[in-house]
């Protein structure tokens, strides 16, 4: 209810001004979001690769505009040519949203994926790796159907499946063949009954046994979850399909859990920090409180006579 209700604040304009234009919510922000820009990111990818790996993303996504969605591809590409320059190639990778890059414009598909190539060119040429962020579900085949073409020409382009969705568990089977890179989450929309499942163990049951399909497939699983029960699961299911620490990773949001992010790390599994940075935070902040009511909790109190400036 609080999760869906902040959900549709996330689309809200009038939440937008509110909360983007209040100083008082930049600290609250600032757990979530690595900060406004490039430079900004690279430290903080900096600061996680002495131990752990990184995907960064440049906020923004739903672009209306076609000016937009071109630059979008432009600064993608400037941030796959920083990560080369920087050395950082073998640790750090992008993560895109296709509707940053054009999907949702009118023939948005034929924008997007031409961005797209674009991005996956430069990210080669700089000795890194794309992966395609799933977003609301109207976009999920268009997603899939881009991620496809891509990766006749790019073939480590990496995949996101959103265990709440009823039909993962047939699209896992379906992208989990030879060096497919697939990250698996839950899923961070608001999304119908008809097309997800609604409730917790639902939820939790599925991305189980989607797990199951990728770490018995042939593709790279990229189990992106905070949870510790998938995540212990996860450790399970490597050990009885005998994949070792480079067959698989953990991902993890910024921000969220970093205590478990670098004890994950310490016993030698690869973790990956999903870093978001860029001005255009809202919707992406607005998801990460609703996934946690104590968030939301903390957020409201900044607001309050005597609360944390
Ligand atoms: C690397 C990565 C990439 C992602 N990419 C996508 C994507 O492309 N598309 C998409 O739809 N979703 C994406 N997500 C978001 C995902 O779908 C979930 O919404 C989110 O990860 C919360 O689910 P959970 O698996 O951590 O489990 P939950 O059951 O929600 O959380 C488990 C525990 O993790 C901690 N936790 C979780 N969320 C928060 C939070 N916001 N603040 C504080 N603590 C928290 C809490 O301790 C909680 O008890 C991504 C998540 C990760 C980690």
């Amino acid at each position: 209810m609080l999760r869906s209700l902040l959900l549709t604040a996330s689309a809200s304009p009038r939440c937008k001004g509110f909360v983007e234009h209040s100083r008082l919510s930049r600290p609250v922000v600032a757990r979530f979001v690595a900060g406004n820009d490039l430079d900004q990111a690279i430290a903080a990818a900096r600061a996680v690769v002495t131990d752990r790996f990184a995907s960064l993303d440049l906020l923004g996504e739903a672009t209306v505009h076609r000016a937009a969605a071109d630059r979008t591809a432009q600064s993608y590409v400037a941030l796959v040519h920083r990560i080369g320059a920087e050395g950082l190639a073998g640790r750090v990778e992008v993560s895109v949203k296709l509707t940053a890059l054009g999907l949702a414009l009118p023939d948005g598909r034929g924008i997007a994926l031409e961005h797209a190539r674009e991005v996956c060119a430069a990210a080669r040429d700089a000795g890194t790796t794309v992966t395609v962020d799933m977003e609301q579900y109207p976009y999920v085949d268009a997603t899939l159907q881009t991620v496809r073409e891509l990766r006749a020409d790019f073939p480590d382009v990496g995949a996101v499946l959103q265990a709440y969705l009823r039909r993962t568990e047939a699209d896992c089977r379906d992208l989990s063949g030879p060096s497919s890179r697939i990250r698996l989450c839950k899923g961070a929309y608001d999304e119908g009954a008809s097309v997800a499942f609604r409730s917790r163990a639902q939820v939790d049951g599925s991305y189980r046994r989607c797990l199951r399909i990728l770490m018995s497939g042939k593709g790279y699983p990229m189990v992106a979850t905070h949870d510790p029960a998938l995540i212990t699961f996860a450790g399970e299911l490597a050990e009885a399909y005998g994949r070792d620490r480079s067959e698989f990773e953990h991902q993890m949001l910024y921000g969220i859990r970093p205590r478990a992010q670098t004890t994950l790390a310490a016993t030698g599994l690869r973790v990956r920090v999903y870093i978001p940075f860029g001005n255009a935070w809202y919707p992406y902040f607005m998801r990460r409180l609703g996934e946690r009511p104590a968030n939301l909790a903390f957020f409201l109190r900044s607001f309050a006579p005597g609360g944390r400036g």
